[in-house]
């Protein structure tokens, strides 16, 4: 078994259903062991669209990476997610940021997630769910470092 963390966002549609909704599909496929609490967000990369609902989770499981890989891309597609833009507005993304202490550097496929120790949506919920040490600094070093943590907040949702 490997313990995996996975990052969810969502700015289509009503977000907050469908982090819930995809957390059921993915109940069905792994172990859920713990969820974030779920922040709000405002978009990244320059393209107008609405604010996101970020969480990440932590899950166990039997799979493979890539394998993992095609279920999340699985439960996006069943969730009537179309890609269009890079950084444009989904229904719900869902990325591998850790998969056990694995490096991986496919073209499909890169882990540690190559976004991970850049964006404050990613880093403020994990911090939440994993041990505070991440890659020899503490995660609120790693946030501290990229200082975008003001267009991250805490809504208050919950699952
Ligand atoms: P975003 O970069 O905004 O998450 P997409 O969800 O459309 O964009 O993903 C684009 C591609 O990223 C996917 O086709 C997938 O193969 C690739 N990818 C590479 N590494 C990962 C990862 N760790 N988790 C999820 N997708 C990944
Ligand atoms: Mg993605």
């Amino acid at each position: 078994m490997t313990l995996v963390y996975i990052a969810l966002g969502s700015n289509l549609g009503t977000p907050i259903e469908n982090l819930r909704k995809s957390l059921e599909h993915l109940s069905q496929k792994m172990i859920i062991k713990d969820r974030s609490k779920i922040y709000e967000a405002k978009p990244y990369g320059g393209v107008k669209q609405n604010n996101f609902l970020n969480a990440v989770i932590l899950v166990e499981t039997n799979l493979t990476a890539q394998k993992l890989l095609s279920v999340l891309q699985n439960i996006e597609i069943k969730m009537g997610r179309v890609r269009t833009i890079h950084w444009g507005a989904r229904i719900i993304d869902l990325d591998i940021l850790l998969f056990g202490d694995k490096v991986i550097q496919k073209d499909n496929l890169q882990i540690p997630h190559t976004e991970l120790l850049k964006r404050a949506f990613v880093l403020i919920p994990l911090s939440d769910v994993h041990p505070q040490m991440l890659f020899e600094k503490k995660i609120s070093e790693w946030i501290n470092l990229i200082g975008d943590s003001k267009d991250v907040w805490l809504t208050g949702e919950s699952w």
